[in-house]
Order: structure tokens, then sequence, then C-alpha cells
């Protein structure tokens, strides 16, 4: 009976280790992995001239910024 109980632990044991080492691998599949995303324009901010993604960038009047208060600052400075 003491060995049965000691089993149960170690099984335990043994299924929890391998529980939490197989979780970050996927499973079974062998699906090729998604490509890596298509590259993005990068468009530079016109009040710092640092460079982001379009879909990151907030379109203004003079360019595109990175950043609403650099929009604001570039605005107030330099109205068109
Ligand atoms: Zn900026």
């Amino acid at each position: 009976m003491k060995y049965l109980l000691l089993l149960l632990l170690l099984g335990g044991l043994v299924f929890v280790l391998g529980a939490r080492r197989g979780r970050p691998r996927e499973p079974e599949s062998r699906t090729p992995p998604p490509p890596p995303a298509a590259p993005q324009a990068m468009l530079r901010c016109a009040e710092c001239g640092i460079h982001l993604p379009a879909d990151e960038a907030l379109p203004g009047k003079g360019g595109v910024f990175c950043s609403a208060a650099h929009r604001a600052s570039f605005e107030a400075r330099d109205p068109a």
C-alpha cells in the first residue's frame, strides 16, 4: 500500500512536469510557422525625425508624426 501511494505521487509529479515542459511547444502539429509579417512602410516624424511604422503614424498638416504632442508642437510652431 505504501508503494502504491509512492507510485501515485511519482506518477503525478511526472505528469505535472511533463505537462509543464510540453506547454511551450506546439502539440503534434507539423504546420510551418506563419511567415513573418510583410515589411511595413516606415514614415518619418516631421517633428523629431524618428521613423515609425505607417500604421502608428499620425497624419498632420505638415506630414506624419509619431505622437499627438509632436503634431501639436509642429503645427503650433509652423502653422501652414
Ligand atoms: Zn516625433
